[in-house]
C-alpha cells in the first residue's frame, strides 16, 4: 500500500517555535482511498466560527489555507472526494475531524467511546472539544476496543472492508476513545498515534519535551493515568524499532515522513 503523508492544517500555538501540523495519512488501497484524519477541512476554511471556538481560534491561530484541506490535496493528486472510501479517525477533536463533510461517501471510523462522547458529552469539557456540526451527516461506523494484541498493545481491531495491513491500536487517555492507527506500507508498520503524545522528544530515549506542549497535553487529556502508561509504550515501540511511530503534531516527524 502507498502511503502518503499530509499536513491537513497549520496552527501556531503560543511558545511553540515553528507552530504544529495536522498529520494525516492518504493510502492508495486495492478498495479506494482511505484517510486517517482530516485535520480542517472546507468548512474550517471558509467558516471557521462554525466549528473552531473562540478560544481555539486565540489560542490555536490556525492557517486555514485552502491548500492544506484533505479534498485539495486528494484533488491534486487526480482524485475525486467519491474515491475517499474510509476515513478512520484517532479521535473526533476539531483538528481531526475537520474535513468529515468534505468526502460524503466515506465511512467513517471511530471507537465507540468516542462517538458517544461527542454524542452525549458527559462535561463540558467534551461539549467543546467535538462540535456537532463537523459531524452532520456524516456515516460513522463504530468499533469496540477489543481484538488481538500488536507489539503489546492490546485490543487492536481488523477493521471489517479494509486491508488487513491497516489496525486501530486503542490509546485510551487524551480522549474516551482515542485511538492509534496503524497501517503496514512498502515500507514496514507506521503507527499515527494521534494525540498520545505532542512532542516526538516524548517517546525518544531518554524522554524530553518542550513546556507549552507538556501543558497542552495536560489540559486536554481526559483520563491521565492511561495517558502516560501509553506514552510509556510507544516509546517502547519506537525503541524497539518495529514500527514508525508519530503523532499528529509535530513539524519535523511530519518532515522525515513526507
Ligand atoms: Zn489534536
Amino acid at each position: 500500500m502507498k502511503v502518503h503523508h499530509l499536513n491537513c492544517a497549520t496552527m501556531r500555538p503560543p511558545l511553540v517555535a515553528g507552530g504544529i501540523v495536522a498529520h494525516c495519512l492518504l493510502i492508495e488501497t486495492d478498495q479506494g482511498l482511505v484517510l486517517v484524519d482530516t485535520g480542517f477541512g472546507m468548512h474550517e476554511v471558509n467558516n471557521p466560527k462554525e466549528t473552531i471556538n473562540g478560544l481555539s481560534r486565540a489560542l490555536l491561530k490556525p492557517l486555514l489555507d485552502i491548500n492544506e484541506t484533505a479534498i485539495f490535496q486528494v484533488e491534486k493528486r487526480g482524485y475525486g472526494a467519491e474515491d475517499v472510501r474510509h476515513i478512520l479517525l484517532t479521535h473526533l477533536d476539531m483538528d481531526h475531524a475537520g474535513g468529515l463533510r468534505d468526502f460524503p461517501n466515506a465511512i467513517v471510523h471511530v471507537l465507540d467511546t468516542e462517538l458517544e462522547a461527542a454524542t452525549n458529552p458527559p462535561t463540558a469539557k467534551d461539549r467543546m472539544r467535538f462540535p456537532k456540526a463537523q459531524r452532520e451527516g456524516v456515516t460513522f461506523q463504530t468499533h469496540k476496543a477489543e481484538g488481538e494484541e500488536w507489539f503489546g498493545f492490546e485490543a487492536v481491531k481488523n477493521i471489517p472492508g479494509l486491508p488487513e495491513d491497516v489496525l486501530m491500536v486503542p490509546l485510551i487517555g487524551h480522549t474516551r476513545g482515542h485511538t492509534g492507527i496503524a497501517v503496514k506500507g512498502d515500507d514496514g508498520w507506521l503507527l499515527h498515534a494521534g494525540d498520545a503524545y505532542f512532542y516526538r522528544g516524548e517517546v525518544e530515549t531518554p524522554p524530553s519535551n518542550i513546556f507549552a506542549l507538556k501543558l497542552t497535553a495536560k489540559q486536554t487529556e481526559t483520563i491521565r493515568e492511561q495517558r502516560l502508561s501509553n506514552v510509556e509504550r510507544l516509546r517502547e515501540l519506537k525503541a524497539s524499532g518495529e514500527a514508525e511511530v508519530f503523532c499528529a503534531h509535530d513539524p519535523v516527524e511530519l518532515a522525515r515522513l513526507a
